[in-house]
């Protein structure tokens, strides 16, 4: 069985080193903040490219207080324009937050928000963009930073599946107002449970983000505002330390894989790869394939041992979570023709180069 993600291999390669942070939080007993969460914060930013990070419970949670913080919470009549083809969360932190999702359609090339869409869907409504920088690529944050201000837009980033991706030489959060990231287990940068974090090069707005996951708090009782409690723990903390440290190899090894699945279907003129521009530096949370009858090739895969995936098989606006905001099944058609036809293939950085052949040759038995 060859699976999509494999956490196991990633523990039992650096178990020594795992076992040794988890061992020091324990004594410590800093089950909540302590010196790991301090120093975790301080590297992020600094892997970041420098600036100021808060740490929180969870990704959802961080683009939600990371868009209350930058605009004020909403009161459902303003607009912020995002991806329909995306983790249902990027919907749900927006609204969360008061304001409704305007949802476009994806470039079918990419499947990345077409940023053109995006521009069309700007209007007196509109107080923000939400790029998703799906799969692990980046958009082109450039060209939404041009929308953005030709609007007076605030723009935060979803990069929840793009840790150390880059697009023209820039990370996530680097030349917007900041970047939500997500530490759920199998993201690239994953803890032992739920984590994230909002990335800022403004100081004062990922402060106001992190004092709002914690209780509002100015002092241990003094408390500013009433917020809520949307911490990373310690133990968390202590983790994600330590594969932080791994973490420009395992994106070096995404790519190695990456590329070796590009030269293998090459030629395949029934797999349509997902592509990625030039100017991006994509760090493959996925690698994603779009082929005809993807039901079909899924379960055929499935039967075969070979652990597929799909994201997402039903985009935001078609959920029935989302009917109330009133989209025609048919308004976004590339969303909906990428979702009929995505298809993730495994890859982790511990994924040898024998397992990667042998999901393409069974990727072509399953095609028939
Ligand atoms: C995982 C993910 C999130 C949510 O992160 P959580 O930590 O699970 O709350 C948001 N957006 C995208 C695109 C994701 O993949």
């Amino acid at each position: 069985m060859i699976p999509l993600v494999d956490l196991r291999a990633q523990y039992e390669a650096h178990r020594e080193e795992f076992d040794a942070a988890m061992a020091e939080v324990l004594a410590r007993t800093s089950f909540i903040g302590g010196p790991d969460h301090k120093a975790f914060a301080q590297e992020f930013a600094d892997f970041c490219g420098g600036g100021s990070v808060a740490l929180l419970g969870n990704g959802t949670d961080a683009l939600e207080l990371a868009l209350v913080e930058k605009l004020g919470r909403g009161d459902g009549t303003a607009e912020i324009v995002t991806a329909s083809h995306t983790f249902i969360a990027t919907a749900e932190a927006i609204e969360r937050a008061g304001y409704i999702p305007r949802l476009v359609d994806v470039d079918p090339a990419t499947c990345l928000m077409d940023l053109e869409a995006a521009a069309a869907a700007v209007g007196p409504q509109t107080k923000a963009i939400v790029p998703v920088h799906l799969y692990g690529q980046m958009v082109d944050m450039g060209r939404v930073m041009e929308i953005a201000a030709a609007h007076g837009l605030a723009v935060i980033e979803d990069a929840a599946q793009a840790h150390a991706a880059a697009f023209d030489g820039a990370g996530p959060g680097t030349l917007s107002d900041g970047a939500s990231f997500s530490f759920y287990p199998g993201k690239n940068l994953g803890a032992w449970g739920d984590g994230g974090a909002f990335f800022s090069k403004d100081a004062d707005l990922a402060a106001r983000v992190a004092k709002r996951a914690d209780h509002g708090r100015s002092d241990k009782y003094l408390h500013e505002f009433s917020a809520q409690n949307s911490r990373l723990d310690g133990l968390q903390a202590g983790i994600l330390r330590v594969k932080l440290r791994h973490l420009p190899a395992w994106t070096a090894r995404r790519r190695a894989i990456a590329a070796r699945y590009d030269d293998l279907l090459a030629g395949e003129n029934r797999i349509a790869r997902v592509a990625v521009d030039p100017r991006a530096e994509a760090v493959y949370h996925l690698y994603v394939v779009r082929v005809a009858e993807r039901d079909r090739v899924l379960a055929a895969l499935k039967e075969a041992g070979v652990g597929a995936g799909v994201h997402y098989p039903v985009p935001v606006h078609e959920q029935p979570a989302f009917r109330h905001l009133g989209y025609a099944p048919d308004a976004l058609p590339e969303t909906s023709r990428a979702a009929r036809e995505v298809l993730s293939l495994p890859i982790y950085p511990e994924m040898g180069d024998e397992a990667v052949e042998t999901v393409v040759e069974r990727l072509r038995a399953a095609l028939g």
